[in-house]
Formats: C-alpha cells, sequence, structure tokens
C-alpha cells in the first residue's frame, strides 16, 4: 500500500458561497485522494471544509480533522465522518496541530478565520521556523486584493522580502500538489 503524505488545508467554514468555489474544493479533494495525499483539515463538516473532506472520501482517500470540543458541541458539525478526528481543548492547541501534522499548507478561498491560517503559516516560514511549501489557491481571482496588498506592504517597506517568495499561487486545484513539490510517496 502507497504511504500518505499530509497536506493541512485551510479553507472556509461557510455555505453562502458561489457554486465555483465549491467545484474547486471537490476538485481537489479528488486529486489529494488520487495522490495518496491525507487531508488535514479544522474538522469541520460545513463550508468549503466538508466540501473537500466528502470530496476526498469519496475517492477512497483519507481525512484527519482536528477541533476543538467547545466548537463541535456549540455548532455540532464536526466532520465524524474523519478518519481520525483530534479533539482539542482550545484553537490554539488544534492550530498547532494542523501545523506539525501537515508536510505543506494549502490556503483555499475563506474568511477571517482561513486568512489568519493562511497567514500564520506565511510569517512562520518568513521567520525560517520551517521550510515547508505553501500553496494559496486563487480561485476566480478571490485573492487579488490581498495580492496588491502584499505589493503595497512592500512598497511602503513594511515587508522587505515580497511575501510572493514565500508562497506559490495557483488559479486551478489541479495545479495545487505540483506546486507543493512533495515528491513522491
Ligand atoms: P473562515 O475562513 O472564517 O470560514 O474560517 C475557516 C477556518 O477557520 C478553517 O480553516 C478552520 O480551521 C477554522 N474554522 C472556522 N469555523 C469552523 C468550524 N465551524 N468548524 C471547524 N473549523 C472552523
Amino acid at each position: 500500500m502507497a504511504s500518505y503524505r499530509s497536506v493541512t488545508v485551510y479553507c472556509s467554514s461557510s455555505n453562502s458561497i458561489d457554486r465555483s468555489y465549491v467545484e474547486a474544493a471537490k476538485k481537489l479533494g479528488t486529486c489529494f485522494a488520487k495522490s495518496h495525499v491525507q487531508l488535514i483539515n479544522g474538522g469541520g463538516s460545513v463550508g468549503l471544509m466538508g466540501e473537500m473532506a466528502r470530496s476526498v472520501h469519496d475517492h477512497g482517500g483519507r481525512v484527519v480533522g482536528v477541533i476543538p470540543v467547545a466548537l463541535k458541541e456549540i455548532e455540532g458539525r464536526a466532520y465524524d465522518a474523519s478518519d481520525e478526528l483530534i479533539l482539542t481543548e482550545t484553537m490554539r492547541e488544534r492550530k498547532g496541530i494542523m501545523y506539525d501534522r501537515g508536510d505543506g499548507y494549502v490556503a483555499l478561498a475563506g474568511g477571517y478565520g482561513t486568512l489568519e491560517e493562511f497567514l500564520e503559516v506565511l510569517t512562520l516560514r518568513k521567520l525560517g521556523y520551517h521550510n515547508k511549501s505553501i500553496v494559496l489557491l486563487n480561485t476566480n481571482g478571490f485573492y487579488d486584493q490581498l495580492l496588491s496588498f502584499f505589493d503595497h506592504m512592500t512598497h511602503a517597506g513594511f515587508s522587505p522580502e515580497h511575501a510572493t517568495q514565500y508562497f506559490t499561487t495557483v488559479s486551478e486545484p489541479e495545479d495545487v500538489l505540483p506546486a507543493l513539490e512533495l515528491g513522491e510517496s
């Protein structure tokens, strides 16, 4: 049996989004399963998190969800079908496990939670705490304004190294795994 690599995916918990984002998440789930890449995510059954996790399973892959007890209890929306569902006490503990378990990191379209998680792994890479690949899936140009803002930060002197040297931006889900350069399993 082929061994799994693990990739942590940060993405939206919202269901009120355009279908194109859902299709991208599902397509990426197919790619993970077919490439024997295990999905590490926030353990929710909602939004793109749930869509991608179900797609991974539909295509025979593996899902590891990491979710704080409070979030699971309050919302009652953990993805219980996860092959491993890791319950944590705090959000910080959860983020730490998602960070530790990933051989690489991907951000899909999302809200504040996704942005916060993406910026954390980006900052840690910039500071040299890790050297793992980070990929931003820019479906429909969703992150164009963020990328422009990164330009602005650099021009204004707040980030001498341009942030884009620490991550790769791709437009299509099929391009995510090649950009992560995980190597053969
Ligand atoms: P957001 O982009 O604001 O929708 O937040 C999504 C990100 O925050 C995910 O990557 C999760 O790690 C985390 N998150 C937010 N809401 C939930 C939820 N209901 N269940 C699990 N994780 C969540």
